[in-house]
């Protein structure tokens, strides 16, 4: 039986062993049996020390396999976070999932890509990727990329309800329509129901918009509806009050859509509209002066047409 696991696992091993050999394994906390987590520095992309390690990612060990679930935002952390897993256990890693498409979650991806491991994502991700390779490769600071980073796109596509199987251990996988963005996927690990909620769900950090506000709301509706021992989310610290932590984050979206909407029957411009809106939940959230602009910057020009 052992010997059978190292077979399987030697070949993934020793593939791993060059992308991991400069990198020193990732900080983890184990949040739940077999469920571990690095949570991400409250750092903005343009930031002097950005180096791609804002998000929060992790890995999910079952009896057989490991899914690892967002690889951070360059391939050194995506390294690092390989290194922590085989610190962590012998088995191999089947899966690597994203949650969606954003550069912070992805960009890590190819450290894990040695032929054995699935891709896996929203039923649109590989063609959002796709589009945003060129974007996501240029804008990568030096110090986040050293000129490693790829993409690496899902072969797994999900589009309903779907479980991933590690061996005696499931991982339910959901995709949700236009919401933080347009390829949003929450992942259940059923045993310790722990919900990773991809940017779904930011705690401290200002949330950023790239989907659409109204599916976002609608969203986060549906998953309060059903509360879980844990929440991992996209950034922040994992909330101990969860009803809370999705209000807050409502509170704010729907402030920001209605100040917005409300400048633009004024006859506002958008720089007059970024001078006011959401301001009321400034001192609530981290990077709020960086954020809230660009939030405006991308809701502004699509509400002035509906
Ligand atoms: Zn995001």
């Amino acid at each position: 039986m052992r010997s059978g696991i190292f077979r399987l696992a030697l070949p993934w091993l020793m593939a791993l062993a060059c992308a991991v050999a400069t990198a020193a394994p990732l900080q983890m906390h184990e949040v739940a049996p077999g469920v571990y987590v690095h949570q991400g520095a409250h750092q903005d992309f343009d930031d002097a020390d950005y180096d791609g390690d804002i998000a929060n990612i992790g890995f999910v060990v079952g009896k057989q396999a490991v899914a690892v679930i967002d690889t951070g935002g360059s391939f050194d952390i995506g390294s690092a976070l390989a290194q922590a897993v085989v610190k962590t256990t012998a088995l191999p890693i089947r899966y690597v999932i994203n949650t969606h498409v954003h550069p912070d979650h992805i960009l890590g991806n190819a450290a894990f890509a040695d032929g054995n491991v699935r891709f896996v994502g929203h039923a649109q991700l590989a063609q959002a990727m796709y589009e945003s390779q060129d974007a996501y490769l240029r804008a990568a600071p030096a110090r986040a990329d050293g000129g490693k980073n790829t993409i690496v796109l899902p072969t797994i596509k999900i589009s309903k309800p779907q479980r991933l199987d590690l061996g005696g251990r499931t991982l339910l996988l959901q995709s949700w329509g236009s919401a933080h963005s347009t390829t949003d996927l929450t992942v259940l690990d059923e045993q310790t129901e722990t919900l990773w909620t991809g940017d779904l769900l930011f705690t401290e950090r200002t949330p950023s918009v790239d989907g659409e506000v109204k599916g976002w709301l609608q969203t986060i509706d549906i998953i309060k509806q059903k509360p879980v021992a844990r929440l991992v989310p996209g950034h922040g610290p994992s909330p101990k009050d969860q009803a809370a932590a999705w209000d807050a984050q409502q509170r704010y979206l729907q402030t920001l859509q209605s100040d917005i909407a409300q400048g633009i029957d004024q006859g506002q411009d958008m720089s007059q509209v970024m001078q006011h809106a959401a301001v009321q939940e400034k001192d609530k959230w981290r990077l709020f002066d960086v954020i809230n602009p660009r939030n405006v910057n991308l809701l502004f020009p699509k509400m002035e047409w509906q």
